[in-house]
């Protein structure tokens, strides 16, 4: 039985299906720029989150949706539009940003073994939705307009502050002075953004006879509406994200359809970088593609990643990183122990998954698998389970490999050890060591 911790009840609950098939909507990420480490630790866990589900014989259908429309930076609708900036930095157009930078996020998901989902929902796929779903909230008496924009009217929502435990009265106290004057409450927001005449956005459709362009959080409510149907069982992102995003996008299911967004909401931390937070200024936004020029693999980092978890608060460090890929090549070695003598399994998998049943508990897992006496079987079990590809990477060695090692034992039985020294230094230029204990020599991978 799974156990998740659900933010929206601030428990530890026993996770149970709506249907056969649990509903999974994940936010995806902003498409113009490369994704650095710490924004692709939330596609680390929710893979860890499918993957558990599928071990516990769950069907899964999942959505993770692609921001392609520019929208402001900070979440309260002000700042500036990141795909523009994007089109300015490189002199391209938007949508050449957005292609460029999605096929560039599906590489690096692809490169950490990541389940793909479902559907890839790209934003401006569903710009009529969006219009469909700006009409129903206001039918339903949600919204107002202002020279701005169609404004969502939190105060019709009694609900609107539970998720977040929003204290709305001290965020009206806190409110800038004169801020948008058109608004009614603090916490309103902007579902659908009117484009000014001289104002910069490539991104534009007709509506209300104007051009514009929706408000950030709706293609999140807009994409799960179509593709997945209220209540969805699952959503899934980052802590960030629980005070504006999520809450305005549970405030925009309920305005269009009355029905709640999802039923559990699990939510990853942020990552520290040495001690730092992420930022352009410290130069510390990594990419997987730097992490590869200092000898880092993409599984490396999601073997440093799942060593920690989701809700925990993580400092990488190189040093850290480093321990990670040490840890994974001596998995992988014992993977390529099982090809040399029978291991047997000490049935330790069912600890294993139990671990991870307890609420994604990823570095107890490890710690068992660290000490644990796995068998191929349970291996291929352990990967299927994190998708670290420890088998796919550690093939058995050839027959001529084989015989390689045989000549050198015969070498060294026969003292020849510059004989010997040469087998070793042509088996080390394949990648591979060989090393001689009591029970005859074994080999192992270099890296
Ligand atoms: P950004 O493009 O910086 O707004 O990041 C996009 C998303 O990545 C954020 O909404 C976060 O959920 C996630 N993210 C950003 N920085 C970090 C971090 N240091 N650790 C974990 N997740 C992060
Ligand atoms: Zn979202």
């Amino acid at each position: 039985m799974l156990k998740i911790y659900n933010t929206a009840s601030r428990k530890l609950e026993d996770f149970k299906p709506l249907s056969e098939v649990v509903k999974i909507y994940t936010c995806g990420p902003t498409v113009y720029n490369y994704a650095h480490i710490g924004n692709l630790t939330a596609y680390i866990y929710w893979d860890l989150l499918v993957r558990t589900l599928r071990l516990n014989n769950y069907k899964v259908r999942r959505v993770l949706n692609l921001t392609d429309v520019g929208h402001l930076a900070s979440d309260a609708d002000e700042g500036e539009d990141k795909l523009e900036k994007g089109a300015e930095r490189e002199g391209k157009t938007v949508y050449e940003i957005a292609d460029e930078y999605i096929a560039a996020f599906k590489k690096d998901y692809r490169s950490l073994d990541l389940t793909e989902p479902d559907v890839w929902a790209r934003a401006t796929n569903y710009i009529d939705d969006d219009i469909v779903a700006v009409n129903a909230m206001t039918k339903n008496g949600f919204t107002y307009e202002t020279s701005d924009g169609v404004y969502y009217d939190t105060a019709k929502f009694e609900h609107y502050a539970n998720f977040a435990q929003l204290d709305l009265a001290g965020l009206k106290a806190g409110a800038r002075v004169g801020f948008s004057d058109e608004k009614h409450n603090v916490s309103d927001f902007a579902v659908w953004k009117f484009i000014h005449p001289g104002e910069k956005h490539a991104m534009r459709w007709d509506y209300l006879g104007r051009p514009g362009y929706p408000g950030w959080h709706l293609e999140c409510a807009t994409i799960i509406h179509k593709e997945l149907g209220e209540p969805i069982d699952i959503h899934t992102g980052g802590v960030d994200h629980i005070p504006i995003h999520h809450t305005n996008e549970i405030a925009e299911t309920f305005a269009m359809t009355k029905k709640t967004l999802s039923r559990y909401w699990l939510h990853c931390n942020f990552i520290t970088i040495d001690g730092e937070k992420i930022s352009k200024s410290l130069g510390n936004t990594y990419t997987l593609a730097e992490l590869s020029e200092k000898g880092f693999s993409p599984l490396d980092y999601k073997m440093w990643v799942l060593s920690g978890h989701f809700q925990g608060t993580r400092n990488f460090t190189f040093e850290s990183l480093e321990a990670a890929k040490t840890r994974r090549l001596n998995w992988r070695n014992r993977i390529a122990l099982c090809y040399q003598k029978d291991v047997p399994s000490d049935g330790k998998f069912d600890e294993i998954l139990a671990a991870v049943n307890n609420n994604l508990n990823s570095p107890e897992a490890f710690a068992i698998i660290d000490n644990a006496s796995l068998s191929l079987d349970d291996w291929q079990k352990v990967d299927q389970l994190f998708g670290l590809k420890l088998l796919d990477e550690t093939p058995d060695i050839s027959p001529e490999q084989y015989d390689l090692i045989r000549k050198r034992e015969v070498a060294r039985a026969k003292k020849d050890f510059a004989g010997s020294d040469e087998i070793r230094d042509s088996l080390a230029e394949q990648g591979i060591a060989v090393r001689d204990t009591a029970d005859g020599t074994v080999w192992e991978y270099l890296e």
